[in-house]
Parts: structure tokens; sequence; C-alpha cells
């Protein structure tokens, strides 16, 4: 395939997983880029009502304004979020701004665990979810979704990732996300393996 495919975030982690995984399903050629390599691209409301949703906002978005430009690109995007059992799938596409202000991890971690203050261990499954969804330059779109499941801890532990890793314990493990090493989280997560399902999606029509 000749298209770069443009990651619309501004995430370098993102970016690298991207890379990584789309050398492992046989699209190596394919050249990543982020926004940074496309300035004036517009920013996104996400106004959608699914992480879907919300994933192919903002790749429609990309998709549109690169092949107005003149700079066609496949346009890939995820939305991810934590979706807890008690709480009906909440946070879920409100996880980045629970607490009430975008992107305040501490505040949004405190006030789940503050909800959740009561409920018993074997009422504490939860989900990771992300969707990543590609739209290339004539609007055909690729769209996938995936989980990994585990429990909410009672206290956050753990050092490493990001946003509620430090209360949420992947599968069999006894580990919560933050106490895994980037790889090891790479390896099971919502985002390692949404990504990994495009990639093949695209392998198939691409490589
Ligand atoms: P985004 O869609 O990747 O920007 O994620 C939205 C929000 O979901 C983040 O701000 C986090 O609160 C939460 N989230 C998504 N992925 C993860 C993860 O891998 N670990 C912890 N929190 C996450």
């Amino acid at each position: 395939m000749t298209l770069p495919l443009l990651l619309a975030t501004r995430n370098q982690g993102k970016i690298a997983e991207l890379r990584t995984i789309l050398a492992e399903v046989g699209l190596p050629q394919v050249e990543v880029l982020g926004v940074e390599d496309f300035p004036g691209l517009p920013e996104v409301a996400e106004t959608g009502l699914s992480f879907a949703e919300n994933a192919l906002l903002k790749a429609s978005s990309a998709a549109t304004h690169c092949a107005a430009a003149g700079r066609p690109v496949l346009a890939v995007a995820d939305d991810s979020g934590l979706a807890v059992e008690v709480l009906g799938g909440m946070p879920g596409i409100f996880s980045a701004r629970w607490a009430g202000r975008h992107g305040d991890d501490t505040a949004n971690l405190a006030l789940l665990l503050d909800q959740l203050a009561d409920v018993p261990a074997q009422h504490r499954q939860a989900a990771f979810v992300c969707a990543a969804v590609a739209v290339d330059p004539n609007g055909q779109q690729y769209s996938v979704q995936a989980q990994v499941e585990g429990q909410l801890a009672e206290k956050p532990l753990g050092i490493n990732g990001f946003g509620y890793d430090p209360v949420f314990v992947p599968g069999e493990d006894t580990r919560t996300m933050a106490q895994l090493s980037p790889q090891e989280k790479n390896a099971i997560s919502h985002r390692g393996r949404a990504f990994r399902a495009l990639a093949e999606q695209l392998q198939q029509v691409w490589g």
C-alpha cells in the first residue's frame, strides 16, 4: 500500500505501539504519521455516544481534512475507557472527565474508588474497552473493538501506565496494570488488541 497512515493522536506511546504492531502483522512498509506532521488538523469534539462513534468522528475528520489539503492518508483513530459493571458500564465514554475536568487522572480515580467504597470484591468486575477505526480518502471504513476484562482493586497500586491502571487487575493476574511493564501491558491491553485486530484487517486489504 502506498498511502501513509495518520494516527490521529498526540500520544507518542500510541504511535510507537501501532508501528510495532503493523510490523508484527506484516505491514512494515506502512509509514505511520502523527498529528504533528499535519499542522492545522482540526480538533474534534467527542460528541458520539459510544467509543466506536467517537473513534469514527476523529478518523473521518482527519481523513477529510488531509484529502482536502492534498495529502491523502489512511486516517486511524482510537477511543477508549473503563466500563465498570456495577456502574452500568460507566465511566465509559466519560472516562477522561469522570470527575468533571478532562484528563484529571487523579481526581477521576479518587471519585471512582469513593463510588465503589462499599462494593465487595465479587462485584468489582470491569473492562478496559478500545474502539479503533480507519478511514481511507474514499470514505471506506474499517472498525474494530476490543477489551480486556478484570477486577477493580480497593486501593491504587503501581506507578506505570496512566488513568485507571493503578486499580485495574487484568484477567487472572494479581497485579494491577500499573504494576505491569509497558511490554506486559501492551501484550494484553484493550488498545493493543484493537490495534492488532485493525492491523490484521488492513493486512488483508493491502498485505
Ligand atoms: P483515550 O480515549 O485513550 O484518550 O482514553 C480516555 C480515558 O480512558 C483516559 O483518560 C483514561 O482515563 C481511560 N483509559 C483509556 N485507556 C486506558 C488505559 O490503558 N489505562 C488506564 N486508563 C485508560
